[in-house]
Formats: structure tokens, sequence, C-alpha cells
């Protein structure tokens, strides 16, 4: 596309700061918004030196004013089951006030409008690998709930405001992503499992192992959404890698491409931990033209370095706390 002025929540985040810096690569201006509730300033060191890029400390469940944006791009949100069940309320704002919020000023501004759904939509799925048209099995008011609510709330209010006001939206179905800048501390399993084996701690498996996730790199997460920026599909698109995994193999990838001699260590599966998921995505493939190209292996190899720096910081934290 010409070039266009862009907006992305959560900019300071895993994801969003990848998105940003796709986008700046494309030539556009770019506005990061984030208000640090998960989002981390490092993330956007290297963006800040772009003099395309500006960013906007905020927290979306204020309104803002902002005209001539030409596209918004709404990935604030906490997104790992450590943080959201820190920041319950905060997320169940985020994904309620902070996506109308975003959608008003899409709306407002004539602009695009690109929603970052989740497969946890599908909670705890019967129906396997989950497509776009299932409905999904979710606990609306356990633990996972302010999560898992807010997405699907989002995704209600997404359809809405396209249906009733016009807006041209779109949503991507988030299945489990992984590379670099994803947080040591937050409680993911590649996070996690990175983390313990550079550190030669033990691999904490949750339940027995055996439940599964399908594993996606960033910069194939990146290039389907983008892909789909451009399209003219307004239901939910899947975005992921269907190849699936047990956690316990996953575990032992980790092992391997670290190199690392750490023990695993089984503890209390987390309640409604979803049993399985791998995504279906026939329609991203007839849609998009989309696959995914970096498998697992390659993908951790590729994060090897900053987990490596990472938990350096961690050890230099350690050492000075004895
Ligand atoms: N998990 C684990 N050990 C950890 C962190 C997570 O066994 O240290 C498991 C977790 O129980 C789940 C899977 O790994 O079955 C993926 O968890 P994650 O927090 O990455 O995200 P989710 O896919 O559940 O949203």
């Amino acid at each position: 596309m010409a070039q266009k002025s862009v907006l992305v929540s959560g900019a300071a985040g895993f994801l969003g700061s990848h998105l940003c810096e796709a986008l700046l690569a494309e030539g556009h201006r770019v506005i990061g918004i984030d208000n640090y509730a998960t989002g981390n300033s490092a993330n956007l060191e290297a963006l800040s030196r772009a003099p395309q890029f500006s960013f906007i400390e905020h927290d979306i469940c204020q309104p803002l004013q902002l005209s001539g944006l030409d596209y918004v791009f709404n990935f604030a949100s906490p997104a790992s089951p450590f943080d959201y069940a820190r920041l319950g309320p905060e997320t169940l704002k985020v994904g309620s006030y902070g996506t109308i919020n975003m959608l008003d000023l899409a709306r407002n501004s004539g602009a695009k409008f690109l929603h970052a759904s989740t497969s946890e939509c599908y909670g705890d799925p019967e129906v396997h690998p989950q497509p776009e048209r299932y409905w999904g099995r979710v606990n609306p008011i356990g633990p996972r709930s302010v999560y898992d609510e807010s997405k699907r709330f989002s995704e209600a209010a997404v359809m809405a405001y396209h249906r009733y006001y016009g807006v041209d939206t779109h949503m991507v179905r988030i299945f489990n992503t992984y590379g670099p800048r994803l947080q040591p501390t937050d409680g993911r399993v590649i996070s996690n499992f990175m983390t313990q084996a550079l550190l030669g701690d033990d691999l904490t498996v949750f339940g027995d192992g055996s439940q599964t996730r399908s594993f996606c790199y960033v910069s194939d997460l990146i290039d389907g959404i983008l892909r789909l920026s451009q399209s003219g599909e307004h239901l939910p698109v899947n975005i992921g890698n269907p190849d699936e995994w047990t956690i316990l193999e996953c575990a032992h990838e980790v092992l391997a491409v670290t190199g690392s001699k750490s023990r695993i260590r089984y503890e209390p599966l987390p309640v409604d931990d979803p049993a399985r998921r791998r995504p279906d995505i026939t329609k991203a493939r007839d849609l998009l033209g989309w696959s995914p190209k970096v498998p697992l292996r390659e993908g951790l190899q590729r994060s090897l370095e900053y987990f490596q720096q990472r938990a350096k910081e961690i050890a230099a934290s350690r050492s000075t706390q004895i």
C-alpha cells in the first residue's frame, strides 16, 4: 500500500513491536501506543530511532483524540495466562472499553481496523483442529475467562462496528506464537523453558505434558497479519502453525536447541488449561496464500541469542541477591 498513517496499540508488546517494525519497513508512518501494563520499553529501542515512528504512552481504556489515521491495529492486552491472571480486571477492561475506544478512533478517522484476537476464543475445544466456524468451548467464569471473554466481546464489538457503522474491519485469531522479545518472565511455555534451560533450572512441565500446542514463529505470524490487513475479509481468520507438539516434546526440543542438561519437573496443570490446540489454516491458505515457513526447531534456534541475553541478566541479578 502507499504510505499510510498507522496506529498500533500494544506497540511495546511482543507482537506489537514486531508489527510496528514490519509496518515501518513497508514505508508507513507508525504511531505506537502502550501503557506498559505488560509491554516493555526495551522493545521500542530500535523503533524509537526510526524517524517515521512516534510513541504515545496511553491507556486505551481512556478515549484518545487523533485524526488523519488510515489504519488502526488493536494489539493492546495482557496475553500470557500468567499476566492475565495477575491483571484480571485490566484484561477485561482493555478488551471492552479499550477495543471500543480504538474502534471509535477508526470510525471517526475513516480508518481500516485490524483486531488481534486469539485461539482462546475456542476455549478447551472438542473440535480438532479448530476451524474459524467452530464457536468454541469457553468457561465463562473460570480463571481464564478474563482473557477469553474479553477477546470474545472484542470480536462481537468489531463485527458490530462493521455491520452497523460500515467500518472496514479485520480479525486475526492468533495461535501460540514465539520468538525474540517474548518476556522471559511472562510464564509462557517457550519463554519459561528457554530461560530455565539456559539457567540450568528444572523445566516446569504442567500436568503430564501430554497437552498439545502448535507454535508459530513470529515472522510467519506478522506476514499473515499484513496479508490479512490488505484483504477484503471481515470474518475471523486463524493464523498459526498447524505443526502440533505435546508440551513434553516441546521441552525436549528446547533441551536439544540449548544443549542444556536441565531436568524436567512436573507441576500441577492449571485450571481449564486446554488439552489440545491446533489451527485449521485452510482459510488463510486459500484467502491469503499464506502458510508458515519456520519449523519449531529453527524458530527456537533463531530465538536462542535473545534468550541467552535475558538469561545472563537474570543470572547476574540472582548473583547480586546472594
Ligand atoms: N506450560 C508448562 N510449563 C510452563 C508454562 C506452560 O507446561 O512453565 C504449559 C501450559 O500448562 C499449557 C502450555 O504449556 O498447557 C502452553 O502454555 P502457555 O502459558 O504458553 O499458553 P496457553 O497456550 O496456555 O495460552
